[in-house]
């Protein structure tokens, strides 16, 4: 069970300010925990549920779990990581090291990887249900990011546990209650968990990735978590399998919800051929490549490009937003972002309302005027 604190409120002075339609440019400041919650910490413990990055490693929404999960309890957290083989036993290299990180806990098994909800969110259960004597029992807060990962197994988690799930939120206020963006970030709500375990998905952005211990810091202990039949092979098979995978190429880019610089195109790019023109520039300046929902729709580009409320949500240093009107749902997912720079033909598109650099011209005049000037620079700092 969660209880909305103050959406209503939100809503009504969101209106007043005009804010619904016209979303506000940043957030309201979190609340920093209070030292109330130091005090109930020790009866607060947090397990975190890792994943790798694509290129192996802890995520960055993992460490963004990490600093979310040790504010909530204001103690050492427990970081499980599921899954199998090399990716798995560099994610472990990596997470002993982390800052906040008590205890890696590893539940290693063929049927872990790749990951799903129907095989993770089991082994999550067995560690924080009923079985692991939950009353009073292991862990009061299971946290994970707000990743496809995060998306897809917490919710079945608090399922099978019976409580409620506090997904996407961006800043914690204490214990029990985070703040979470709705109506597309136009309303911040202030929301208490009152489950006795508080399942929870992060969003990456809103939280200082947690940092490495450093050198000289002692490597956390790992314990083996046993998968019910995996050493007779007796685990029912899942509802779901895997039947191939196929990792949609970054062209040695950045990954999306991390890039200090992402290039976005929208239906003004008319076609999937002319998102060249986006990955050129993109790699000019070291960035990402991203779109809109209805580029992905038109097929011009795979949907994990897609930035929004129904897709990645992302906060670079710079955010080129190319051909694209910045409908509400897009600006859910960028409006974040530190700069933003956008190319539209049209001088009413609702793009400039949040942009900081608008160019109103055509983009396939201006923006292989862009690569060149990035290339040119490029060109001049390797060489200087
Ligand atoms: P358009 O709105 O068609 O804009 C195209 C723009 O390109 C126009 O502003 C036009 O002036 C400009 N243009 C055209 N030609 C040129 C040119 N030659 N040079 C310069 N400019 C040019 N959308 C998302 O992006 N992400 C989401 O996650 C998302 N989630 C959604 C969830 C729901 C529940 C719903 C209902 C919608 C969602 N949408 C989302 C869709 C969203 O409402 C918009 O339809 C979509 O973002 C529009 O995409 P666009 O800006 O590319 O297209």
């Amino acid at each position: 069970m969660w209880r909305s604190l103050s959406a209503a409120a939100g809503l009504r002075r969101a209106a007043a300010a005009g804010l619904l339609g016209a979303p506000s440019r940043r957030h309201l400041s979190a609340t920093p925990i209070a030292a109330a919650a130091a005090a109930a910490a020790a009866t607060h413990r947090a397990l975190v549920v890792g994943e790798a990055s694509p290129a192996g490693g802890v995520s960055l929404a993992t460490r963004a779990a990490v600093t979310a999960a040790h504010e909530f309890t204001t103690a050492p957290v427990s970081l499980l990581l599921t899954g199998n083989g090399e990716k798995l036993a560099s994610t472990v290299a990596e997470a002993v090291r982390l800052e906040h990180v008590a205890d890696v806990l590893i539940a290693d098994d063929p049927s872990l990887s790749p990951a799903l909800a129907e095989t993770v969110s089991p082994v999550i259960a067995g560690l924080v249900g009923p079985a692991a004597g939950v009353d009073g029992g292991a862990y009061t807060h299971v946290v994970a990011g707000a990743s496809s990962f995060g998306k897809n197994v917490l919710p079945r988690l608090a399922g099978a546990l019976g409580v409620g799930a506090l997904t996407d939120i961006t800043a914690v206020v204490s214990a029990d209650t985070a703040v979470r963006p709705i109506y597309a970030g136009n309303v911040l709500a202030t929301v208490r968990a009152t489950d006795d375990v508080k399942v929870v998905t992060v969003r990456a952005t809103a939280f200082a990735p947690a940092p490495d211990r450093g050198a000289d810091g002692d490597a956390a202990p790992t314990t083996s978590v046993p998968i019910d039949g995996a050493a007779d092979g007796a685990a029912p098979p899942p509802a779901v399998r895997v039947v191939s995978e196929e990792l949609t190429g970054g062209g040695g880019r950045p990954e999306l919800a991390a890039a200090k610089v992402v290039v976005s195109g929208g239906r003004g790019l008319k076609s999937g051929a002319n998102f060249a023109l986006l990955t050129e520039l993109a790699d000019a300046l070291g960035g990402a490549v991203g779109a809109t929902r209805a580029a992905v729709d038109a097929g011009f580009v795979p949907n994990d490009l897609q930035v929004g409320q129904t897709g990645k949500v992302v906060a670079p240093d710079v955010y080129i937003a190319v051909g694209l009107s910045g409908a509400i749902q897009h600006l859910a997912g960028m409006k974040d972002s530190k700069a933003i720079v956008a190319v539209n033909k049209d001088p009413e598109a609702p793009i400039f309302s949040v942009a900081d650099y608008g160019v109103v011209a055509d983009l396939f005049d201006v923006v292989p005027k862009m690569t060149a000037a990035a290339k040119a620079t490029k060109a001049a700092k390797e060489a200087a």
